[in-house]
């Protein structure tokens, strides 16, 4: 009997702690299908939305405006899930002066485009659900828009001389949304990083914008630029960054690009003092090297194909780690990718597309050896976040790992196609040896050196 009032109470306890609703809602609400350069708003499906659908609050995001109630999603004005809010004029100034001008229409948005490339990009396409819910704010005074991987956080700003709101901007949100999906792939990059990381992170993050809408131009309709006038300068770029880029100043000459690489030119006349200025929207190395590594992918994809090129380029962002991701890393990363998941199909695509960029991968221990009077071409494949050793190498038998004074550890390889794999996992951390060797044990190339990490 006792053990029954219990239950009860407990049972009332549940109800009353109030257990998670797993319901889900669908919405409605207007949205840009791309930015409003493209046209008009179009009325969409709100899909995901927790419980009865009232704040806009869902499976992968959660949007609030930080001027109209900053502490929670935007909620729905009426009783059902309808955010239908017409966008107003744009003009940044507007919102920052007055509540009225804030237009719920720009969360409403981000919700709908973070959705969306959450489920159809990275769910469906690329396999890679994703494990959290972005927290997403519009109505930030200031330029541009800013991703916290810690935070799942998302930020857009309402944009000022040179800039538009990003929250209206389809590849902006797409490209900030990247990082957050990055890091969930251990590829966690912040301030603190060097500057080729960050570069290599912003190049991913501008080529997951681009190959889902498809265009290489970012920020076209987020960058504002008002009349020149009679004011003399180059001609306005059409966008902030772009991954269509000469190749041959866009070149990352092995460590050593062009000083004066810039993009996002604009030239205006300046009412207040009369005069002409003109501007670069990207000059710091983190965005014009990550134009370097995002063109090169862009070019690969062009070579390649899509639905090569972002799944060689999402496994190259789970196999980086943030403290040594450099140009050649990632680089590198990519060809290890391809011998993965392709055999090592597109090799000499691949080196044909970094070559041209200027950049010489870092295979983190591959290696061509040639070896007596038949040259035989050895690689290795150290790859310490999975605890294996892969070697590709013509008439190798037996493949072993051994330490400083020559003793065997790791024997167990097993043949795979022509690779053969070692187990490295229970080797201590430190230098080790891989031995390769042919027909009647005779070694077919000088021992390799691997370092083992954890
Ligand atoms: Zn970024």
């Amino acid at each position: 009997m006792r053990g029954a009032t219990t239950s009860a109470v407990l049972a009332a306890l549940v109800a009353f702690s109030g257990a998670p609703d797993r319901r889900t809602t669908e919405g409605v609400g207007y949205a840009y299908p791309e930015d409003p350069s493209h046209g008009t708003h179009e009325e969409v499906a709100l899909v995901g939305l927790h419980g009865d659908g009232l704040r806009l609050d869902g499976r992968y995001v959660r949007v609030r405006s930080t001027r109209i109630e900053p502490g929670a999603p935007l909620a729905a004005v009426g009783s059902t899930p309808d955010f239908r809010h017409a966008p107003g004029p744009e003009g940044p100034e507007r919102c920052t002066l007055s509540l009225e001008f804030c237009d719920r229409f720009d969360a409403v948005n981000v919700y709908w485009h973070v959705d969306r490339v959450a489920r159809r990009f990275w769910r469906d396409r690329m396999g890679i659900d994703p494990d959290f819910q972005a927290d997403a704010a519009v109505h930030l005074a200031g330029n541009g828009a800013l991703a916290d991987p810690a935070r799942h956080l998302l930020q857009f700003r309402l944009g000022d001389t040179y800039t538009r709101n990003a929250a209206r901007e389809d590849d902006i949100i797409y490209h900030e949304y990247a990082h957050l999906v990055a890091a969930q792939l251990g590829f966690v990059v912040d301030t603190t990083s060097t500057i080729p990381a960050r570069a290599v992170s912003e190049g991913f993050a501008d080529y997951f914008a681009a190959t889902f809408t498809d265009d290489p131009g970012i920020g076209e309709y987020w960058k504002a630029c008002t009349p020149r006038y009679e004011c003399v300068g180059p001609r306005d770029d059409p966008d902030v960054r772009t991954l269509a880029t000469d190749p041959v100043t866009w070149n990352w000459r092995d460590g050593q690009p062009q000083q004066e690489l810039k993009y996002g030119v604009c030239t205006r006349f300046v009412e207040t003092d009369g005069k002409c200025k003109t501007i670069w929207l990207n000059t710091a190395a983190v965005y014009v090297w990550g134009m370097i590594w995002g063109s090169t992918l862009w070019d690969v994809r062009t070579e390649l194909g899509a639905d090569v090129a972002d799944r060689l380029a999402a496994d190259a962002v789970r196999r980086l780690r943030p403290a040594r991701a450099t140009l050649e890393t990632a680089a590198g990363a990519v060809l290890a990718a391809d011998l993965d998941r392709y055999g090592g199909a597109y090799r000499a695509a691949l080196e044909r597309a970094f070559a041209a960029r200027g950049i010489l991968p870092d295979r983190a221990g591959s290696v061509g050896v040639d070896v007596g009077p038949d040259p035989v071409p050895v690689e290795i494949h150290p790859d310490p976040a999975s605890g294996f050793v892969r070697v590709r190498a013509e008439g190798v038998r037996r493949a072993e790992a051994v330490d400083v004074l020559g003793r065997a550890r790791a024997l167990v390889f097993e043949a795979e196609g022509a690779f053969l794999t070692l187990d490295v996992s229970s080797l201590p951390v430190g230098r080790w040896w891989i031995r390769l060797s042919g027909e009647g044990g005779i070694p077919v190339a000088p021992a390799r050196p691997v370092v083992v990490v954890r």
